[in-house]
């Protein structure tokens, strides 16, 4: 058997620490997939884990395991060319008992619908987390947007919008970005959804978030998870010892989520070291200008080349020592091996399920604390709440406002998670589910079950 290094501040293990493989009976109960590496069953078993520990009611355990709904569609486009291409597209409905689904739309790809269902039972935990009345969502599309013209990609995004028009509004399904999705294709679904929607005369565009600060969006939005990750790290590293002037760091996937993370942590007087994309592996002891990175990799696409960095192994990029490393690409990036290589204090995790739980219960045992997805990254979905309740009420915040309104509800969702953690003597993540799971399952007791 192989010795783990000690991460360089051991943190105290939790008494109550999910398994790598955890089993509930609620697997078979209701036929989940039984492959252990799927990440559905991987994401809901995390939360199956808290649910026992909480001793969450049966009933709420089996309605939170399955999402409402799964649209699964698929469209014709014309290509530039002239030919045209069928693409499929998703949205799965996972909660709505706080309120409208809400999640982003993926255009990747790998898309598919595990995947989508995953990161749907991820939003409703989150935003039961943080605090806004919203359940949870996820869709995409099977589709590289960087293979396509822009207007293809016009074409793609009206053309999927048509096909889930009838199951998304203003008040009951609200979609955002993901990875892939920006406020340009925000845009062409709420300009599409418009046509197409009877909303009684009222202004449409509350039916998308995310949306360019031109068009009904919110100041703020785009940096909106960035800036929560780092009000996580500001509110968590003095537990561990930290300030974020005395931090090294370093990223992976540098898009949206990264990029921002990048950009604010540093402002905050970390020093970023090392970075990741799909296009390569870079690293810099003496720094990397996350501003400079990020204009470049506007212009290039990645990071790969960067020339004020030296390129380096996938391995030596997670060994890279650092007090803080940010996953912020896809899921599941963070397993076993990675886990072993990692060098840090503490994971903030900006991307969804970037950790298997094989992969977390060697971070545990090592000392190296992970600040779970679903209060790190829920800065994105607070900030699109603001910018609905804007659309819906005709207002426009300030920055300061919407910086400061999410710094609230951050610093709340990350008490109640240490709340939990102190009462179930368990891991941040556990303790997460467990906030996120108190907040539904007093809903259920007050609405009950119909009928
Ligand atoms: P994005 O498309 O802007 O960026 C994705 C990044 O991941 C890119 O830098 C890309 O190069 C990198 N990447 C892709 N494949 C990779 C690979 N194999 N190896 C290394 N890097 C790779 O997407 P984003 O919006 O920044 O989303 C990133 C993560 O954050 C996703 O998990 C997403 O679900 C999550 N998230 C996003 C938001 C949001 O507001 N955009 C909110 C909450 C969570």
């Amino acid at each position: 058997m192989t010795t783990l290094a000690k991460a360089p501040t051991p943190m105290q293990k939790p008494k109550n620490v999910p398994p790598a493989s955890f089993n509930s009976p609620i697997f078979d109960e209701l036929g989940f997939p039984t492959d252990p590496h799927n990440l559905y069953r991987q994401t809901v078993g995390a939360m199956l884990y808290a649910a026992e520990l909480m001793g969450l009611p049966h009933r709420v355990q089996i309605i939170l395991a399955q999402p409402k709904t799964e649209i699964m569609v698929h469209f014709p486009v014309k290509m530039d060319d002239g030919h045209y291409r069928l693409f499929k597209g998703y949205r799965v409905q996972h909660n709505n008992a706080l309120g409208p689904y809400k999640g982003g739309l993926r255009f990747h790809q790998d898309v598919h619908l595990d995947d989508v269902k995953s990161l749907a039972f991820l939003m409703t935990m989150k935003c039961s987390l943080v605090g806004v009345p919203f359940g949870g969502g996820k869709g995409g599309v099977k589709v590289d947007p960087r293979k396509h013209s822009n207007a293809e990609m016009e074409r793609i995004v009206r053309r999927f919008t048509t096909a889930i028009a009838h199951g998304i509004g203003p008040d009951y399904d609200i979609p955002a970005p993901d990875v892939g999705s920006n406020a340009q294709h925000m845009a062409w679904i709420a300009d599409t959804y418009s046509f197409l929607a009877d909303v009684g005369g009222k202004d449409p565009s509350a039916v998308i978030t995310g949306k360019p600060v031109e068009y009904g969006g919110s100041l703020g939005r785009e940096k909106a998870t960035g800036q929560g990750v780092v009000d996580t790290l500001v509110e968590m590293l003095p537990e561990l010892g930290l300030k974020p002037e005395q931090c090294t760091f370093s990223v992976l996937g540098f898009g949206n989520v990264g990029s921002w993370s990048g950009k604010i942590f540093q402002d905050k007087g970390a020093k970023m070291i090392a970075v990741a994309d799909h296009t390569g592996f870079i690293k810099n002891e003496k720094g990397i200008d996350a501003h400079d990175l990020a204009t470049y990799v506007q212009k290039k696409g990645g990071v790969g080349g960067y020339p004020n960095a030296t390129a380096v192994s996938k391995e030596e990029f997670y060994k890279t020592k650092v007090e803080v490393f940010i996953p912020a690409a896809l899921e599941q990036m963070i397993q076993e091996e990675e886990a072993k290589w990692i060098n840090a204090i503490v994971i903030a995790e900006g991307a969804n399920a970037p950790t298997t739980p094989g992969g977390e219960r060697i971070l545990i045992e090592r000392g190296i604390e992970v600040l779970p997805a679903i209060l790190c990254n829920a800065g994105g979905v607070t900030v699109s709440y603001f910018e609905w309740v804007q659309n819906k009420t005709y207002q426009m915040w300030d920055l300061e406002h919407v910086d400061r309104e999410l710094n609230k509800h951050m610093v709340k969702a990350a008490s109640k998670t240490r709340d939990a953690r102190r009462k179930y003597n368990c891991d941040l993540r556990s303790a997460a589910y467990i906030a996120a799971c108190e907040r539904l399952n007093q809903a259920y007791a007050a609405r009950g079950i119909f009928p």
